[in-house]
């Protein structure tokens, strides 16, 4: 574990440069018992990116983190940092920071004391310890609680408390398991930020394990989709955003609208009362095949929307709106601009839409989409 600076030196406030330059994980798998909790997958990680695996409960993150972390041993594969091989290292070895849910603080000392901890088993010298110290409370604005104890911070401190101690020993790696989900809404999305810019300002590579679909998005550089061990999809939020490979992780990408019906051919599909013609999202459909259509609410709304004289529409798309089908409104939200809306069709289907058009509930509404926002998986799967 490389510190950084030499002892006796003042040590750079930040470090913007990541230390590390490749993390590899190869046909890294991990069973418990016959319980293949996580199939062998590949990963490479870049020094400076911030990854999140994401997934629902049960898929194999925090396997996964605890994995790379060396708190659990491999069942097969290697991990590599800058061609080094780590997986065979004891956690402490290996110098990763880890931010855990429970933030896992020194109660009976200060937060001060609590961030000198690692640089003092490494047996730093006073002075360097004081300065790395007093660096990272400030980075992570916590200069002025330095002499409290946890017990005296809120929920967001002590997790900055947490992320301070993790990254003051200048970690390859920071490994993070929803470091949030202990915080009320507000508090969460403030500490969303506040580790994006932590994560950029130290130069972090980090590992972040969430469920949480739209933190995800909003943190990562890059998602890691994870369902039952095994990985969906790795790709930019845009990417997994626009181009979901199967209407798993299209139903994580927040595309609510999952119908099942049949395609007529390549890139049309109908049944339920509904017709959608859509583009391929996950290989090529034949004629009679089941799919799976799936549309995000926001590219679903009343036909006419968008053009002359309509309302929300999907701005930005080439083709005009193709009707999906009939809908009765049932439950009408209020939400500034648009209403979001859910709708019933004559066979049950619930479909959720947006307009800017006064819609009542009970009003029959003509439902449409642009092509290019529908995506026809094959299979009838429909998403979990
Ligand atoms: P969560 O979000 O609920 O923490 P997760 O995605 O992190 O879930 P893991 O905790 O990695 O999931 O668990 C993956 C699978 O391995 C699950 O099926 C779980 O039941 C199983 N599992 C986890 N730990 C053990 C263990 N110690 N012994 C046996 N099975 C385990």
């Amino acid at each position: 574990m490389t510190t950084g600076s030499l002892p006796g030196t003042a040590p750079p406030v930040q470090r913007p440069r990541s230390q590390l330059r490749e993390l590899e994980l190869r046909g890294v798998s991990r069973a418990y018992g016959a319980h293949l909790a996580l199939k062998p997958f590949d990963l490479t990680v870049r020094g400076g990116e911030f990854v999140a695996l994401l997934g629902p409960s049960g898929c194999g993150k925090t396997t996964a983190l605890n994995c790379l972390a060396g708190l659990l041993p491999l069942t097969g594969g290697e991990i590599r940092l800058d061609g080094r091989r780590v997986d065979t290292l004891p956690p402490e070895k290996r110098g990763f920071g880890m931010v855990f849910q429970n933030y896992a603080l020194f109660p009976h000392l200060t937060v001060r004391a609590n961030v000198a901890f690692g640089l003092k088993m490494r047996r730093l010298g006073k002075a360097e310890i004081r300065d790395r110290v007093e660096a990272v409370l400030r980075l992570v604005r916590l200069t002025e609680h330095a002499a409290k104890h946890p017990g005296q911070l809120s929920g967001g401190q002590q997790q900055r408390v947490a992320i301070a101690r993790a990254i003051v020993v200048q970690p390859p790696l920071v490994l993070m398991d929803e470091p949030l989900s202990n915080l009320d809404a507000a508090l969460r999305l403030e500490m969303r930020s506040e580790i994006r810019r932590i994560h950029q300002e130290f130069g972090l590579t980090t590992i972040y394990v969430t469920h949480d679909q739209e933190e995800a998005l909003s943190l990562a550089d890059r998602l890691v989709v994870l369902r039952d061990g095994e990985v969906s999809q790795v790709g930019t939020p845009a990417e997994l955003y626009e181009h979901p490979v199967s209407p798993y992780v299209a139903a994580f990408m927040g595309y609510r609208n999952m119908l099942s019906l049949t395609a007529m051919s390549g890139d049309t599909a109908a049944g339920r009362g509904l017709s959608v013609t859509g583009t391929p999202g996950g290989g090529p459909v034949a004629a009679g095949q089941p799919v799976t259509v799936a549309i995000r609410p926001e590219d679903l709304h009343v036909a006419g929307d968008g053009e002359p004289g309509g309302g929300a529409g999907t701005a930005g798309t080439a083709a005009p709106a193709a009707v999906v089908g009939e809908a009765v409104a049932e439950v009408v939200e209020y939400h500034g601009r648009t209403l979001h809306v859910e709708a019933v069709t004559a066979e049950g289907d619930r479909l959720h839409l947006r307009t800017s058009r006064p819609v009542h509930p009970g009003d029959a509404l003509r439902v449409a989409a642009a092509p290019e926002r529908a995506l026809i998986f094959p299979g009838d799967g429909s998403a979990p």
